[in-house]
């Protein structure tokens, strides 16, 4: 493609894209891309249908409708203990995915080091990328052994210590994490913290699963609530995850005045603003979030389960994750090496889709024994899956 821009070269068709057509073509259970094949709480949709009707059509305020501000910034500040303003601290943008350029290029310069763990969620990269920065990937290791590995990803201090360097301007956290399910410790936090406050660098936390924890002694922590980092921490979240309604699009970006002003600077040229309606539905989704939630939390987390077992039993290694929508395995006790191969073999020969995990390491290599399954199903999705896979490599 010699007229796309050399930026972009290396990334032209993103993982998901190429996986889930694969996957249609061939009928395959699509246990690959993190969407639910079910709606969320039907008065959510209620509530948008009433806002298309009562409210003007038009476009909403650049930073969001006030409705919908005031309830992210009480949200956040319940969370969080902090003070959030709604008029200043937050901004609507199209989900976290708009949220997460809009924060890079806010903030960061071309040539500045952003670091981000690998695994990642390829959206991470790709929006350091298209602000001109390099990403310094720092690695989540994986726990050795074999069957349900507990606690099974984590990154090593010298690594991340070494990854801040004179050029570093900004860390991308996400946790909850995607792909590996992984909820950063406080710990862990407590480190990317000290660096970030020693480094003079901002964090960018993608809190996109952030209700989806399934561990009550793993719970969602905020990065901007430790020590010194409130007036450099960017948090993100959005509707799509937690209210299972990936296709509204719905995000926010939280931060103090002058690193949202950073934000807005950015989202006015990229969106400038988002559905009205979805806002005012948004606002009503989480007016009513502690009751809606917890249904969709328990459906996950015995998917979770049902499937892990299963992948345990045909003999993969089983990365078993404290939250989120995915559960990553080692295949390789299965005779492949390869996470292509095995995925071609997956959706061609079985008729189950995954995602090859080589697509979220800088280091492919790492990624090449590992396969990402979504778990974000009808029990009856995960239940033909898991009929598939028995079928297809019963040992
Ligand atoms: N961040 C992470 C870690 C994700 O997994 C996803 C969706 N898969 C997003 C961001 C995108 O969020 P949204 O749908 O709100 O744009």
């Amino acid at each position: 493609m010699p007229r796309l821009s050399l930026r972009l070269q290396p990334y032209s068709t993103n993982i998901f894209t190429t996986i889930t057509a694969l996957a249609n073509q061939h009928k395959a259970v699509n246990l690959s891309q993190g969407f639910p094949d079910f709606d969320g709480p039907e008065f959510i949709k209620h509530a948008a249908a009433d806002a298309m009707r009562v409210h003007p059509n038009q476009y909403a305020p650049m930073a969001g409708v006030p409705v919908l501000r005031h309830a992210i910034a009480e949200r956040f500040s319940r969370d969080t203990g902090l003070m959030c303003n709604p008029e200043t601290d937050v901004t609507v943008t199209c989900g976290c995915t708009e949220a997460l350029p809009a924060s890079v290029m806010g903030t960061c310069n071309p040539g500045d080091e952003v670091i981000l763990f690998e695994p990642f969620f390829d959206i991470h990269r790709s929006a350091i990328i298209l602000a001109g920065c390099t990403p310094v990937p720092v690695t989540l290791h994986r726990a050795p052994g074999t069957g349900r590995i507990t606690a099974p990803f984590a990154f090593k201090e010298a690594e991340l210590r070494a990854a801040f360097t004179g050029k570093t301007k900004a860390i991308v956290v996400n946790t909850p994490h995607n792909p590996t399910g992984k909820v950063f410790s406080r710990a862990e936090l407590s480190l990317i913290a000290e660096l970030c406050v020693k480094h003079d660098a901002i964090a960018i936390c993608d809190d996109v699963y952030e209700r989806l924890t399934f561990d009550d002694a793993l719970p969602h922590i905020h990065l901007a609530a430790f020590a010194g980092m409130a007036d450099r921490t960017i948090t993100l979240s959005s509707l799509g995850k937690t209210f299972s309604m990936t296709g509204w699009k719905i995000g926010w970006a939280v931060a103090r005045p002058e690193l949202s002003a950073c934000v807005r600077a950015a989202h006015q040229f990229l969106t400038f603003s988002i559905a009205t309606p979805l806002q005012y539905a948004a606002a009503e989704a989480l007016r009513r979030e502690a009751e809606a939630v917890p249904p969709l939390v328990s459906r996950l987390k015995s998917n979770r389960d049902k499937l892990a077992d299963a992948l345990l039993d045909l003999g993969l290694t089983v990365y078993f994750p404290p939250s989120g929508y995915f559960i990553m395995a080692d295949f390789t006790s299965l005779g492949f090496d390869d996470d292509f191969k095995f995925v071609h073999h997956l959706i061609e020969r079985i008729g189950v889709a995954a995602i090859p995990c080589s697509a979220f390491y800088a280091n492919a290599h790492l990624g090449k024994p590992l396969v990402r399954f979504a778990f974000c199903k009808k029990p009856e999705t995960i239940d033909a899956g898991i009929e598939r896979l028995r079928a297809g490599l019963k040992r």
